[in-house]
């Protein structure tokens, strides 16, 4: 959009400037580099143009500075030298009430001059949209959430940075997303002029993938070095894929060394993320680490009822209790049961019973009931094979009870969603790669053994039943 107060006339060369480089340097650089760039006024027989960040000014003036007079010239021989100059404004990622009512007002032109970096792909696209139910009000907090929940306020709500990054994590399903929202949605009402930027790993990892396709790794790299809060959610997601980790360390490093805050989000700690480079994974332990445990009754019983009075229902005590003593696995399974059987009640036009909901769920009872844990396999089998419980945590390499603490570890590979590290800590804090080895030279000897093979399919129908 061209400043208001630029002269017809001049706009019309400038538009002949922008066309020339752009056919001279090809659309990708262009829009990257060259888009950005506003022309402010010719005055004194120079041409003011502004850019959004000083790196960007940098780079512009050194690859296409000389061009940039050049054409000016051409255009207009009156010129004879062109400034580049950062117009520090931020592109607004809300709404342009939000922008209007700003504190200053006045510098809405700069700001609109400076936003031309959003075609560029920048902030406003990569930012993925948030969810405007995700806010602190309706997190329900309890004993093992409270530490991940105060730590998640305090980033909010910290004038300046607070610890660097704020490592979330936890399993599927237990609030990672709605909390990073809420430090988004906080962030933005309480500092507007905050860049604020929140999207998923596998996003970040399309963007930088595309950058590197279209060759504007630079302007890729530029709009992250310009955000004041970065949160990437499930980074477990960057797992293995080696120049995106590299892009996300060095992205990374230069905002936490810039003062920026970082949140990530991911579905095991820091040292448990496998396939990521050992100095991004202690590098991302290095602020606070707060983890979000599994739900106990109480929170699930809290986040029902809270749940059912954002939804406008009354549920009769013993189905709230129902729920939250039954549906154990995570927050975004109870809900999905509350949305359930609140939805059939409707639509039948029945009062929600005890009864109605236990017929409405009772596939989701099952899955829930048949929830096994690692200490459960380990009790049965031990007694299987008439060993102590103890000897599944012990150093203990005779073949008597290597070989069923191996089963149990191949067990509990197969019907829990542990991790390898996650296994191996609870086999008296063995190696992953111990686990690993249990589980192939388990399902080499089920081959090669029958009644070994037998053995194991019976334990494993027992402890899914
Ligand atoms: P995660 O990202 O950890 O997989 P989400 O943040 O997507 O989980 O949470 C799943 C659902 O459960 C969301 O709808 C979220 O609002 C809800 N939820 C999770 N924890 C809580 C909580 N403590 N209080 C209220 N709602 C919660
Ligand atoms: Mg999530």
């Amino acid at each position: 959009m061209p400043p208001p107060k630029l002269d017809p006339e001049i706009s019309a060369r400038w538009a002949r400037v922008r066309g020339v480089l752009r056919a001279e340097v090809g659309e990708a650089a262009y829009t990257s580099w060259l888009k950005p760039l506003a022309l402010v006024e010719i005055s004194g027989g120079k041409a003011r143009i502004s850019v959004p960040t000083r790196f960007m000014r940098d780079w512009v003036v050194s690859h296409y500075g000389d061009r940039l007079l050049a054409l000016w010239t051409e255009q207009n021989s009156a010129v004879k030298s062109v400034e580049v100059f950062v117009q520090v404004g931020t592109p607004r990622p809300a709404s342009a009430l939000a922008a209007a009512d700003g504190p200053n007002t006045g510098a809405a032109t700069s700001r609109q001059m400076s936003t031309p970096a959003s075609d560029a792909g920048a902030l406003s696209d990569i930012s993925a949209p948030l969810d405007p139910r995700f806010v602190f009000e309706k997190f329900v907090v309890g004993k093992s959430n409270e530490l991940a929940y105060a730590a998640a306020r305090r980033v909010a709500d910290a004038e300046t940075t607070a610890f660097n990054p704020l490592f979330l994590y936890g399993g599927v399903g237990l609030g990672k997303t709605h909390l990073m929202h809420a430090i988004a949605l906080h962030t933005r009402e309480r500092f507007p002029d905050r860049k604020v930027v929140y999207l998923s790993a596998e996003k970040f990892m399309y963007h930088f993938i595309r950058a590197l396709r279209y060759q504007n790794i630079m302007a890729f790299k530029e709009q992250f070095r310009s955000v004041d809060l970065l949160m990437i959610d499930d980074v477990q997601f960057i797992d293995g894929k080696e120049s995106t980790q590299e892009e996300f360390f060095h992205t990374f490093n230069e905002l936490v060394d810039n003062n920026r805050q970082v949140v990530v989000s991911a579905d095991k700690s820091p040292s448990d993320l496998e396939g990521m480079e050992e100095r991004l994974r202690s590098r991302l332990g290095w602020g606070l680490v707060a983890d979000i445990h599994a739900t106990n009754y109480e929170l699930r019983l809290g986040i029902i009822e809270t749940k059912a009075e954002t939804l406008g229902v009354e549920l009769p005590g013993k189905v709230k209790e129902f729920l939250a003593h039954k549906i154990t696995s995570n927050v975004r399974e109870l809900e999905g049961a509350l949305n359930r059987v609140v939805a059939h009640s409707t639509l039948v036009g029945r009062e929600i019973s005890l009864e109605s909901s236990q017929d409405v769920l009772h596939d989701l009872l099952r899955a829930n009931d048949r929830r096994v844990t690692i200490e459960e396999i380990q009790k049965r089998v031990a007694e299987h094979f008439n060993i102590r419980l103890a000897d599944m945590h012990s150093a203990r390499r005779a073949r008597a009870v290597a070989r069923p603490r191996q089963v149990a570890m191949y067990l509990a590979k197969q019907l829990t969603t542990r991790s390898l590290p996650e296994i191996g800590r609870k086999f008296g804090g063995r190696d992953h790669t111990t686990v690993m080895h249990a589980v192939k030279k388990v399902d080499e000897l089920r081959k090669a053994d029958a009644a070994f093979g037998e053995d194991v399919e019976l334990l494993r129908r027992m402890l899914e039943s």
